[in-house]
């Protein structure tokens, strides 16, 4: 029985595959939350490339992607998950931000048609299927899986999760923008009391002014949130792509000063959630 949360892409906005960082990585937003080898994949940033070599190689070959949103740090990696084009993989995707735009499949299908990429849709092997909701529904995903979500301040809409399992908990919450001096109730909400909350921490405090509006929170505000909600751990994600390795480095000492179960998120970081040890030992594999 185990809850696993790995990271495969944390970078927001444009991946960034230069030498100064790597240290993070460069890959954009996925994350996979492994269920007793139930995969459910958040996003599809270029970092679902490597994830889709993995599962392979691991010979699982069921998954449910949970899109936050479309935007395409999060869905440009789609095209490059190598069991889309395998027959004996089965693929549901789900996303509760596009009721009114015609949904997901035509989303992630637009994406994929001449002249801006060769192999159209139709020909993609696999056992597709595709699922709308709306931001703030929940539903079990079976086994044991519950899944509730809120809707997050972001230009073209958003949706955020809580994956629930026995009693643990996990949270994913990018991207979104907060109000100063005013916390998210609908994400409040949602992750009183969860395991780890995965947080939208593009920018800073200081920076924050400069970009009111663009869509996008800070790790402090992601720290102010987690504590009010009795929250065991915090990953900082979605790093701006002006932010490299060394100025990462800073945030993550500013963070452990703020509130020491605060960490940031690296590309290739796996979070095993253990119910037992809560709230300090989750341990974070490096
Ligand atoms: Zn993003
Ligand atoms: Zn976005």
């Amino acid at each position: 029985m185990s809850m696993n949360v790995t990271f495969w892409g944390v970078r927001g906005s444009i991946a960034t595959p230069s030498a100064d960082h790597m240290k993070y990585g460069g890959n954009t937003s996925c994350v996979e939350v492994n269920v007793n080898d139930r995969v459910i994949i958040l996003d599809a940033g270029t970092g679902v490339r490597l994830l889709g070599e993995c599962l392979m190689r691991r010979n699982l070959k069921d998954y449910l992607f949970l899109q936050s949103h479309t935007h395409w740090d999060h869905i440009n990696g789609f095209p490059f998950f190598s069991p889309i084009y395998r027959d004996d993989v089965r693929i549901e995707v789900m996303a509760g931000h596009l009721g009114e735009l015609g949904g997901i499949k035509k989303v992630l299908s637009s994406q994929m048609c001449q002249p801006t990429f060769p192999v159209p849709f139709a020909e993609l092997a696999a056992n597709l299927s595709f699922h709308d909701f709306k931001a703030g529904d929940s539903f079990s995903l079976g086994d044991g899986i519950f899944v509730r979500t809120a809707p997050m301040k972001h230009p073209d809409g958003g949706t955020g999760y809580r994956i629930e399992f026995e009693d643990k908990s996990i949270c994913y919450i990018t991207d979104t923008e907060h109000v100063i001096g005013h916390p998210d109730q609908d994400i409040l909400d949602l992750i009183e009391g969860a395991d780890l909350v995965i947080y939208d921490s593009t920018y800073t405090d200081e920076e924050y002014p400069t970009f009111k509006g663009w869509g996008h929170s800070t790790w402090q505000e992601g720290v102010r949130l987690c504590k009010a909600a009795h929250v065991g751990q915090l990953a900082i994600f979605h790093h701006d792509p002006s932010h490299d390795d060394n100025f990462m480095d800073q945030v993550a000492k500013d963070a452990y000063k703020a509130w020491p179960n605060a960490f940031v998120a690296r590309e290739g970081m796996t979070v095993e959630i253990k119910a037992e040890s809560y709230p300090n030992k989750i341990s974070v594999a490096r």
